[in-house]
């Protein structure tokens, strides 16, 4: 994109091998963790901070990610990591964050939607969720063979996650955290998760983006079962005006995924484009009949995702439905249990 919103730019042409270490910023170092599925890594951070480290995100739970972490708290000397900031309660991200804390004796940090649903997906007994989610998705016309393959299958690395700490330091929008002699400003915000938590070091121009934003890939959103009525989008696009009012057009980006870029505005704008395209296929298909969220997945998606996906992306069908409802632009209706979406007359 060129325009006088700058332009989106990678910064680095590879990416550190996994478990490897590269500094991005003085003090600031960037970690790639396995993930056992698509795109096959997460980000984390570790930012010098005085005789010890802070971690932002800690991977999954599992055995090539602890050994990743042994060997960098080797490598770290001193205190090694003091604190581990989970961004989202994600397993990609807050995953291995509980045994690092328990491992290392570090303290977790991060907003209180996040510890709490963190601890709601610890907590919440197996057959509870499974029938939260069964109900959730023959509701919006999953077949039911297709909806008991999601329930057995599709959630499975959402337990990749080491019990959660008894106590965390917790982070609120506006405060400022001082890390080893520079004042992070800690943003969040919602629709990829409840209370994403995000660091902005204005004085090094750096802005730890999590997966609110990535220079390719668009974050994923979607409607939870808990939260049947949400409107995850809208949260997102107040997210992205938020961080467009604070990052300054050659802040350097630090995602949860992908690589370091600048050009945040040309990146929101892209992605303001691409939800509002999306919305309008939704709303295309609506005006052709009344549609289920799963009927609306044939307008969104070219191929129809197998039973590992077909969940988040049913969720996120509903993101742009429950999106339009809002905005007055669709009726949601429900017959004999189950949920569909039709223009207004
Ligand atoms: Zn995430």
């Amino acid at each position: 994109m060129t325009s006088d919103r700058g332009a989106v730019s990678i910064e680095f042409a590879d990416a550190p091998d996994a478990g490897e270490m590269r500094e991005v910023a003085d003090g600031v170092f960037w970690l790639r963790l396995p993930l056992p599925y698509e795109p096959g890594h997460v980000n984390a951070y570790l930012l010098r901070d005085g005789d010890g480290w802070t971690a932002v995100d800690a991977g999954l739970f599992d055995e090539a990610t602890c050994a990743i972490w042994r060997r960098v708290q080797r490598r770290l000397g001193g205190q090694g990591i003091t604190t581990v900031l989970a961004t989202h309660w994600h397993p990609d991200h807050l995953g291995a964050a509980g045994w690092i804390c328990e491992t290392f004796a570090a303290t977790l940090a991060t907003s209180e939607s996040e510890y709490l649903k963190g601890l709601v997906v610890q907590f919440m007994p197996k057959e509870e969720g499974d029938a939260l989610e069964r109900g959730f998705f023959l509701s919006h016309g999953l077949a039911p063979d297709e909806t008991e393959l999601w329930v057995a299958n599709g959630r499975r690395f959402m337990h990749d996650t080491y019990r959660l700490p008894p106590t965390f330091k917790k982070l609120t929008a506006g405060q400022t955290l001082a890390i080893g002699g520079h004042d992070l400003g800690i943003f969040v915000a919602g629709g990829h998760s409840p209370e994403e938590v995000m660091l902005h070091d204005a004085g090094r121009g750096l802005f730890f983006c999590a997966d609110q934003v990535g220079p390719r890939i668009a974050p994923t959103m979607a409607v939870q079962p808990s939260d049947p009525f949400g409107d995850p989008l809208r949260h997102f696009l107040v997210g992205l005006d938020t961080i467009a009012a604070a990052c300054a057009p050659d802040d350097l980006l630090l995602p949860g995924h992908e690589g370091p870029f600048r050009g945040f505005h040309a990146r929101a704008d892209e992605l303001r484009a691409f939800y509002a395209q999306r919305c309008d296929k939704v709303f295309a298909a609506c005006r052709e009949g009344p549609k289920t969220a799963n009927e609306l997945l044939a307008s969104l998606f070219r191929r129809r995702p197998g039973p590992i996906w077909i969940g988040f992306l049913i969720g996120e069908a509903l993101a742009y439905a429950n999106n339009l409802v809002a905005r007055g632009l669709l009726e949601r209706e429900v017959d004999k249990g189950i949920v569909r979406f039709s223009s207004r007359p």
